[in-house]
């Protein structure tokens, strides 16, 4: 397929760069990042659009997706499909995908989890939102960046999947944290704290795959002084997204909007920027009831 690529940074440039390796013409535009190998540049967006079978956009926020997509939709061929991968608010996909179906293009949008490991990897789970159509149409481009695409219903249910999922991480990861912290105030041993809830009904991604306890569990960012892994603030970003999501429907989400403010007090006030968002478990250590 001739593809074009708009925002290579850390998830679009290694997914641009899988399926040039796959064999698939591929033009990248990016502000800033310069385009990976096997990737042909293009000087701006429209010109990476033009001529494309798929674009496939990979950007900060919905803000962004949408100048993106009022400057390409117009230059993109007839039957194409517009496919966005960025993790943004449920409006601005389903808004981008509403422009493009009136332009005669096919919508996906198709946020990932995975990180920039699953990126580089070609590992990353898809959760795809659009028509039957689109979604065939770009399924073998998820075999390449993926290992896992999960067909949601129409556009916007892979964002809405996306933070859903990730405002149930969030909020495990806070507790399974605090729990740890409480646990070595009760002069529990960590190993043993593991041994027990990771196979009993307090059990998680969080603590069994993702262990924020440096030593304990599987290699995860803790065993690597919170590197991220997956960054506080992007956890943060998220949370944001399905706060606004819940506000905007009025769903009652009480453990959501609380997760995000603990994030949002981690990452402005308590240095947590930059670090793996498990490392909420040295914040809680450090902290008693009441500071
Ligand atoms: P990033 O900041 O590394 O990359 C975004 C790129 O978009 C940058 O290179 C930037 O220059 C470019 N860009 C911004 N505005 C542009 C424009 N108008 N035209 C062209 N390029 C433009 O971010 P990232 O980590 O690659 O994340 C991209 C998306 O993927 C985000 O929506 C993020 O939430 C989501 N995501 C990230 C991760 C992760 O672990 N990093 C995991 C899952 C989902």
């Amino acid at each position: 397929m001739k593809i074009g690529f708009i925002g290579l940074g850390n998830m679009g440039g290694p997914m641009a760069a899988n399926l040039s390796a796959a064999g698939h013409d591929v033009t990248g535009f990016d502000l800033v990042t310069p385009c990976p190998e096997g990737v042909a540049k293009a000087d701006n967006a429209q010109a990476a659009a033009q001529g494309a079978d798929v674009v496939i956009t990979m950007l900060p926020n919905g803000a962004i997706l949408r100048s993106v997509a009022a400057e390409i939709i117009p230059v993109m061929a007839k039957g194409s499909c517009f496919l966005d991968c960025s993790t943004v608010d449920v409006e601005s996909a389903r808004a981008v995908a509403d422009q493009a179906q009136v332009a005669g293009l096919l919508a996906v949008d198709a946020p990932v989890s995975g990180g920039i490991g699953g990126a580089s990897a070609g590992t990353l789970t898809f959760m795809a939102g659009g028509t039957d159509e689109g979604f065939a149409m770009v399924a073998p481009l998820f075999n390449i960046m993926g290992q896992k695409a999960v067909h949601c219903g129409e556009s916007g249910a892979g964002q809405s999947a996306k933070i859903c999922n990730n405002m149930i991480l969030g909020v495990t990861m806070i507790a399974t944290c605090e729990a740890f912290a409480m646990a070595d105030k009760l002069g529990l041993d960590r190993q043993k704290m593991f041994d027990v809830v990771s196979t009993s009904s307090g059990s998680s991604w969080s603590m069994n795959t993702y262990c924020p306890a440096p030593g304990i569990g599987p290699q995860s960012p803790a065993d690597n002084g919170y590197n991220p892994g997956f960054a506080a603030e992007l956890m943060l970003k998220d949370l944001g997204l399905s706060q606004q999501a819940a506000e905007n429907i009025d769903a009652d989400t009480p453990m959501g909007a609380l997760a995000k403010a603990l994030y949002a007090e981690f990452v402005e006030n308590e240095g947590g920027r930059g670090q793996d968002f498990s490392a909420m478990l040295p914040r809680f250590e450090k902290r008693g009831r009441t500071s």
